[in-house]
């Protein structure tokens, strides 16, 4: 009996978890078709082609960065490619007034929100730790308190839709990476808040699903431009990579791992092997 018992509980632990994945909705474009979502950070790189994947599937995009000229070629193109509506808001996420002003902006020429997509980072440098605090405390306002602004304004809009808040973060947000010291500290910081907050809307039944995208290296022009000569990791391509955040997105995943084999594998060693990993993030740099 206790045999059969050693078998079947496994036996059963398998087939529950090949139905709970199997059984779970698969993406289709037109989940995001007529949505009204905003995208923070698109005049380049992953949140560039976040706006033109919107564009392709028909969405009502609000794009923001600081570079309005390349923001406008953006708009343009989602145009082409048959966005709903697209529209811009420069400015710098330095200041917590333009977060809110970005959000007010989609209040009143979309008429509400049913998707924020938080993906802006500010700039920083790629080497050991330099003491400059200063540093410390822009990053942070940058990558992690005008998430938070943007966040807390939007929600009344998210709550009416039943919507959703997409967290662009990294590896380098769960795991300590050398010579990206303020860059992983405000990583860490959006983890704790959003999940944290994750947990709140849980027990006050507010249905705004939260996703965090755990990324590896990407190919934009900034990331190659200061990481491709240092680590050995072949980048992913940022248009795959976007496309992998909205799936994650629509289908109101808690995180998405992009890609899988560079993030959520080693990741697993966290607890049972922290040297391990700490040494395998080391490896990869040369
Ligand atoms: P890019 O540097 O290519 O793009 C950053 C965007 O943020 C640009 O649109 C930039 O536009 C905007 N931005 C920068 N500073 C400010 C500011 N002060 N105020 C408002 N907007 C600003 O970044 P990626 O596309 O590579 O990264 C996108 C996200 O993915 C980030 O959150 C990043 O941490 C994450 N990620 C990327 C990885 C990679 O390898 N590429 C790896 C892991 C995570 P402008 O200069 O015009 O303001």
């Amino acid at each position: 009996m206790s045999r059969l018992q050693k078998i079947l509980i496994p036996l059963l632990g398998l087939v529950l978890a090949f139905w709970f994945y199997s059984a779970r909705e698969n993406f289709k474009p037109e989940m995001l078709k007529g949505k009204r979502v905003i995208v923070t950070g698109a005049s380049t790189g992953i949140g560039e082609q976040i706006a033109y994947h919107l564009a392709r599937m028909g969405s009502h995009i609000l794009i923001t960065a600081r570079t309005e000229a390349k923001l406008q070629k953006v708009v343009q193109r989602c145009l082409d490619l048959g966005a709903a509506s697209a529209r811009y808001v420069g400015g710098t996420m330095e200041d917590m007034a333009f977060a809110q002003h970005v959000v007010r902006e989609a209040q009143t020429t979309l008429g509400g929100l049913d998707m924020l997509i938080l993906n802006h980072v500010g700039a920083s440098y790629f080497g050991f730790f330099d003491g400059d605090v200063e540093h410390v405390r822009k990053l942070l306002e940058i990558n992690f308190l005008s998430y938070v602004a943007m966040t807390t304004a939007a929600l009344p809009m998210l709550k009416e839709s039943e919507g959703s808040i997409v967290v662009v973060s990294s590896m380098a947000g769960k795991v300590g990476f050398p010579f990206t010291v303020p860059y992983s500290a405000t990583k860490f910081a959006l983890d704790g808040f959003f999940s944290s907050l994750r947990q709140e809307f849980n027990i006050q039944r507010i249905n705004v699903s939260i996703t965090l995208c755990i990324l590896g290296f990407i190919d934009t022009e900034r990331a190659v431009r200061s990481a491709a000569a240092l680590l050995r990791d072949r980048p992913a391509p940022k248009d795959e990579c976007a496309l992998e955040i909205l799936k994650a997105a629509a289908l109101r995943r808690r995180e998405l791992y992009y890609r899988y084999s560079s993030t959520r594998l080693p990741l697993l060693l966290r607890d049972c092997a922290a040297d391990l990993l700490d040494y395998l993030v080391r490896s990869r740099f040369r």
